[in-house]
């Protein structure tokens, strides 16, 4: 049976900000900061998207958006990591499910939020690296003596899998087949006949993730490449059994699911059309639902209130990961500059109506 968490615990939604700062090649071309972080809270936008607002004086042009933290051009990939997905480890250990996406326009700064350089590692090697560390601490703790003795040992295991087009294939494998999702009373969602491989250390998480992104879609279209339409899902599952003198012995799983969400622009945005725009529209079906979970959730007496998972694939999926006894962190990424301002105000508007 699914252990109870304590109340604070319930039914959390963290949602993060992070504006990236200018590229080299957007420093060199005249751009106007339309994004100003207020407080470790709040952020102003100022309306440049209709350039005769500017001249007219009637009309408010600055905006402010509130969200759990917000995260400056300046912030490390460390600050990030601490101030979101640190904290969603010991619930992992405890045999809690937790999620975390990165959310927001093509170019805005997920796969860097996510996954960061060699030089920055980001969210997902510091995570991973937290969760190893605990365990390491929690294994070398143990009583081994007295009447009360007990030995914990953990199993980390991993799949990693790719959303693209509402269709799901196992990235480990590499198999191009289409796999089914199924929601098992006990298991949650399952994922049926994927692969999953046992990681002892971060660095072997991340050797995997290396391997199964050459076997992300790959076609070239007008706006963007496949990456970027399809959502890259990273689920770690850490089980603990813990066994007394006797040898008699309990078991809790937990779940860490790590997304790099597909771009959210508008399919609308693309050049393609025929197939293409299909997939655009599988992409916003997937994050409208997301969105529209996660709302269902957030909103003020919300308890015991229907939420639809049964939109898209990655709400299924995600069905035992969202709302109940789960942790969820968003970290909604923004370009500072003018020209992506369309994108910044949706994915503004997305990530503050999460909260
Ligand atoms: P996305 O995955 O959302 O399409 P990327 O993560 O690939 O966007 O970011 C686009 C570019 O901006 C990349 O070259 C990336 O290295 C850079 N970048 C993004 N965020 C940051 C950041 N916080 N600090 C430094 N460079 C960043
Ligand atoms: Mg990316």
């Amino acid at each position: 049976f699914p252990a109870v968490p304590p109340k604070s615990t319930v039914s959390s939604i963290l949602v993060a900000l992070r504006i990236r700062p200018l590229t080299t090649k957007e420093s060199k071309e005249s751009t106007i900061a339309v994004i100003k972080p207020i407080s470790k809270t709040s952020l102003s936008v100022t309306d440049f998207s209709d350039a005769q607002d500017v001249l007219r004086q009637d009309r408010p042009r600055e905006k402010t958006y509130d969200f759990d933290c917000v995260f400056s051009e300046t912030a490390s990939q460390v600050n990030v990591f601490e101030g979101t997905t640190k904290g969603l480890v010991d619930f992992v250990l405890q045999g809690f499910n937790t999620t975390v996406f990165a959310y927001g326009a093509t170019g805005a700064g997920k796969t860097y939020t996510m996954l960061g350089t060699q030089e920055n590692p980001g969210v997902m090697p510091l995570t991973l690296e937290h969760l190893f560390s605990q365990i390491g601490k929690s294994t070398r703790a143990q009583t081994t003596n007295g009447p009360n003795a007990v030995t914990q040992s953990f199993k980390v295991t991993l799949s990693y899998l790719e959303i693209y087009n509402e269709n799901i294939r196992d990235l480990l494998s590499g198999r191009p087949d289409y796999l089914e999702l199924w929601e098992d009373r006990l298991r949650g969602s399952v994922v049926a006949g994927i692969e999953r491989v046992e990681a002892k250390t971060a660095a072997d998480v991340l050797e995997w993730l290396e391997k199964g992104n050459l076997n992300r879609t790959q076609e070239a279209t007008g706006a963007n490449e496949a990456s970027s339409r399809s959502h890259a899902v990273l689920q770690i599952f850490v089980a603990k059994r813990t066994c007394n003198k006797k040898g008699q012995y309990t078991e809790q799983s937990g779940k860490l699911s790590m997304i790099d969400l597909a771009g959210s622009e508008r399919a609308a945005d693309t050049k393609n059309r025929g197939m293409r725009m299909i997939e655009g529209a599988s992409i916003n079906r997937s994050l409208l639902a997301l969105g529209n979970c996660i709302n269902a959730l957030t909103e003020e007496g919300s308890n015991g209130k229907y939420v639809n998972y049964r939109d898209s694939k990655l709400t299924r999926l995600l069905k035992d990961s969202l709302g109940g006894n789960c942790k969820t962190v968003m970290i909604a990424n923004i370009s500072p500059t003018s020209s992506n301002f369309e994108e910044t105000l949706n994915t503004l508007k997305y990530a503050s109506r999460a909260r």
